[in-house]
């Protein structure tokens, strides 16, 4: 098993290549002949891609699932929570946590991103653990609110994690791993990092990283 990851626009992309290929967001900014030519240097067949999951409803995730599922032809996988985004585009506020959630908002707020066009996904996963052994993957999508409530992250079997903005860069602490600087439920923050920390040794996020379990700080506030 392989996980490739770019940055695309402002989030990174990540494709697991098992028996089959996942790919895990879409990027920033709406670009079908980029998105080809991305899936291509990654050595992705489009006709390989079994599933397209999308870690949580922000748009700087999301912004080219419908041209990676007409690429692909593959089913997109959500959060319930998601759906709300996904359907109209409203989506809920960005909580600072912290003065370095604070300092990250200041940071990006002005960043342009891509909507993407209305789409519902075809799979829609609850808080209760989802197997992805049905398409070609040895992993689970598991719910990781905390970020928002409608994070989830891809474990794998190897220990790896695709875990969405539930860990994320933190550039004013020497680009290591924090939890989460945009969170709107420090308990439930708490509880996936706990889940995660137990069972992963690395972390996928969608900015920065990957991170091993001892580049991540997580302060108190
Ligand atoms: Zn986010």
């Amino acid at each position: 098993m392989e996980i490739l990851s770019r940055e695309i626009g402002l989030s990174n992309v990540h494709v697991i290549k098992d028996e089959k290929t996942i790919i895990v967001d879409t990027g920033t900014y709406r670009n079908k002949a980029g998105m080809l030519n991305e899936l291509r240097a990654m050595g992705v067949d489009p006709k390989e891609v079994s599933l397209i999951i999308l870690t949580h409803g922000h748009m700087d995730h999301c912004a080219n699932v419908n041209v990676l599922k007409e690429l692909t032809g593959a089913p997109v996988l959500a959060h319930k929570n998601a759906v709300k985004f996904l359907e109209t585009g409203e989506f809920d506020p960005y909580v600072p946590r912290g003065e370095w959630g604070k300092m990250f908002f200041d940071f990006v707020k002005d960043n342009p991103v891509d909507l993407p066009d209305p789409i519902t996904p075809d799979i829609i996963v609850g808080d209760e653990d989802f197997d992805l052994s049905a398409y070609g993957v040895h992993g689970k999508v598991i719910y990781t609110p905390g970020h928002v409530n409608s994070n989830i992250t891809v474990l794998l079997d190897s220990g790896e994690a695709i875990c969405g903005d539930t860990i994320i860069i933190n550039p004013f602490n020497g680009f290591n791993g924090t939890g989460a600087l945009f969170c709107d439920d420090r308990e439930a923050l708490d509880r996936s990092l706990e889940r995660l920390f137990k069972e992963a040794h690395t972390y996928y996020s969608g900015h920065g990283g990957p991170f091993t379990k001892d580049q991540i700080q997580v302060d108190p506030e």
